[in-house]
């Protein structure tokens, strides 16, 4: 058994208003691929944090 079965699907953010977990392989309420639901090492949605993380830290220069 693995930790957790638990999906959720894929599209829920255009398609539901609230994340749909399922232990299906779909979504039963869309039919979307449901997918892992547990937390990526990284954001798959936001590649880019890490970069704009630094740039804020970084900043415009307003000394
Ligand atoms: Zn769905």
């Amino acid at each position: 058994m693995t930790k957790s079965d638990i999906r959720v699907c894929s599209a829920w953010e255009s398609a539901h208003e609230r994340p749909v977990y399922t232990l299906s392989s779909t979504c039963p309420d869309c039919g979307a691929d449901a997918i892992n639901s547990a937390p990526a090492p990284f954001d798959p949605a936001d590649p880019y944090g890490a970069y704009r993380r630094r740039a804020r830290d970084e900043g415009p220069d307003t000394s």
